[in-house]
């Protein structure tokens, strides 16, 4: 598998195959009987449906320079820093290029964090920092990250960064809903797990379901990010799973990622 980075910070073309392997594709009654096994586990499973073809549309039109409504809004939410070394810039959402080595048609697709149930990342941490919630939410635990990289190595998504230069230093404004990281730590994204405890705590007072929603998704035109609980028959995102038979990314590992892509 080769990768060319292809622009300033974000845009990285995978050549052939990205060795996907399909999850729902086929298989819907597998998927419906592993959600409910699940179900006696836990209340929620966070996930994300990714629908690339919109993403390929809203790429293509604002071009391969500019970051696209997604990326803007989850630096803002986080306060994900930015720094003219483009090389050691923090980045919770990557957008990929994945090219047919057929056609040489290009799609486009935000990738983050994958909120996997069986974390390479958390294997290997040293100090125990990454830690998996009940609800599938994949944190680090700033004030217990050693700044190893381990599980910059470990990650088969590339889902991490690693503060190289101190976070404020790269920010304009800082929010006050979201932790700020320190200087020669990981970093990654969370779901927006600040907006999904609020909402859970709101939700579960007023008796209802809670419906999260996570700053890229928000922020999203075209209406290509659909985010939910997965355990919940009636949410969008399981919907969306059983509709489309998306796929995992490098399904193959086992690493159960909690985000699914329509290509
Ligand atoms: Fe860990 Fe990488 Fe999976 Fe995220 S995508 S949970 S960082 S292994
Ligand atoms: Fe754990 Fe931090 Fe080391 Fe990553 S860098 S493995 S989070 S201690």
């Amino acid at each position: 598998m080769a990768i060319y980075e292809l622009s300033r910070r974000k845009f990285l073309i995978v050549a052939g195959s990205l060795a996907i392997a399909s999850l729902a594709g086929g298989n819907v009654l597998a998927f419906k009987k592993a959600i409910e096994k699940e179900r006696e586990r836990s209340k929620y499973k966070w996930a994300m449906f990714v629908d690339a073809t919109k993403c390929t549309e809203c790429v293509k039109s604002i071009g391969l320079d500019k970051k696209p409504p997604c990326v803007i809004a989850c630096d803002r939410e986080n306060n994900v820093p930015e720094f003219s070394d483009k090389l050691r810039d923090p980045q919770w959402i990557k957008i990929i290029g994945l090219k047919s080595e057929l056609s040489g048609e290009v799609i486009y697709f935000p990738l983050m964090c994958q909120h996997c149930e069986h974390p390479a990342c958390a294997e290997v941490c040293l100090s125990k920092a990454t830690f998996v919630r009940p609800d599938g939410i994949v944190l680090i635990d700033y004030h217990r990250c050693i700044g190893c990289r381990y599980c910059i190595v470990a990650c088969p998504f590339g889902a991490r960064s690693f503060n190289w230069y101190p976070p404020e230093e790269g920010l304009k404004e800082i929010s006050p809903l979201v932790q700020t990281r320190g200087h020669g730590i990981v970093e990654k994204c969370t779901f927006c797990v600040e907006r999904i405890d609020r909402e859970v705590q709101r939700a579960e007072k007023e008796g209802r379901k809670p419906k999260p929603i996570p700053a890229c998704v928000e922020a999203c035109p075209n209406n290509a990010l659909v985010f939910g609980n997965i355990l919940d028959p009636d949410s969008d995102v399981y919907k969306m799973v059983v509709k489309y038979k998306p796929i995992r990314l490098r399904a193959e590992l086992g690493t159960n990622p909690s985000v699914y892509y329509r290509l």
